[in-house]
């Protein structure tokens, strides 16, 4: 962590760093069973920001040591030619964690894709099973990012009974799951989205801000608490192509107690969840032999 003007910077390379050589350190330990955590990330088409993410996340797999398959496919792979190869995946025992790259190409139904997964490889924490087990509080995976934002939160040792939260988005992958891990740590969560009428008085009664909206300055000073803390999840461009959050980084880290930049905050945080949750995959998959 490094402190600025006022807000002090929750650092999310140096945490994403720490929790790498702790993921590196329990998969060396599993190799002592004769497991290695395993993760395939499977590509379909040739959009470029998939290309990039999927490099990304199998380059921080093999750094920490665990065993990473890329399946790449044809934009005209089918439906059912999907389907089978997550079957396969399901049944491979090197294989731990399966993720499919989103978006899909058009023709196919990425639900019926995403619910072929076993909830037991479902690293990525989007199965229904997995969202229904983070709805009732039972052991299950946890989307990447949401996940990632809790362990900065704790980063911070910032205990959130009795706070209140907002969280501004309420994707599946981001805002939802998002607010259900906040309730399940004791806050008073609030849910915001595009039909709220009056952002900022909700903004302002906030302790905690998780801003995921994907536009830029969602979220400046004037609706911010002094001393509240604030996450931000977006991956915007300026005009001039610099990669920036939703969050008016400049006005908004004078008035806030913490604050996470972009980039260098949540984003890096996101592939070490799916490190995190591929590591358990594989240490649930051991203890179930033992
Ligand atoms: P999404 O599915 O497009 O959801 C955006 C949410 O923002 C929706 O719930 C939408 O409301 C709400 N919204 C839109 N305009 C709003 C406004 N003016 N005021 C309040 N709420 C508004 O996006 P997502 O997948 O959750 O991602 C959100 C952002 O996080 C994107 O920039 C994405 O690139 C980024 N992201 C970053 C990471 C990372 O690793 N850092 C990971 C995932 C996503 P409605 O539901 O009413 O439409």
């Amino acid at each position: 962590m490094s402190t600025s003007a006022i807000a002090t910077t929750i650092d999310g390379n140096a945490l994403a760093a720490r929790l790498r050589t702790d993921v590196a350190r329990r998969a060396e330990a599993l190799k002592i069973h004769g497991v290695t955590p395993g993760l395939a990330v499977v590509l379909v088409g040739d959009n470029q920001a998939s290309q990039v993410y999927v490099r990304n996340k199998v380059k921080a797999c093999s750094d920490a040591g665990l065993h990473s398959v890329l399946e790449k496919y044809d934009a005209t792979m089918t439906e059912a030619e999907l389907l089978a190869r997550v079957d396969a995946l399901n049944n491979d025992p090197a294989i731990h964690g399966i993720l499919v790259q989103l978006p899909l190409p058009a023709h196919i139904d990425a639900n019926k894709v995403i619910e072929a997964i076993a909830p037991a490889k479902d690293v990525d924490g989007f199965h229904v099973a997995s969202a229904g087990a983070l709805m009732v509080g039972q052991p299950g995976f946890w989307p990447c990012t949401p996940y990632g934002c809790m362990k900065m939160l704790e980063s911070i040792g910032y205990d959130l009974r009795g706070k209140h939260a907002v969280v501004i988005g309420r994707s599946n992958i981001v805002g939802k799951p998002m607010a259900l891990m906040l309730l399940q740590k004791n806050a008073t969560v609030t849910i915001c989205h595009s039909a709220t009428p009056d952002l900022k008085a909700m903004t302002l009664q906030a302790d905690v801000i998780v801003a995921a909206v994907g536009k830029r300055n969602v979220l400046t000073a004037d609706m911010v608490k002094p001393g509240a803390v604030v996450m931000d999840v977006g991956m915007n461009r300026t005009p001039e192509g610099k990669l920036c959050g939703d969050v008016d980084f400049e006005g908004v880290q004078k008035v806030a107690g913490f604050i996470t930049p972009v980039p260098g905050g949540v984003g890096p945080m996101t592939i070490t969840m799916l490190l995190v949750n591929t590591l358990e995959a594989a240490e649930r998959d051991a203890a179930s032999r033992a």
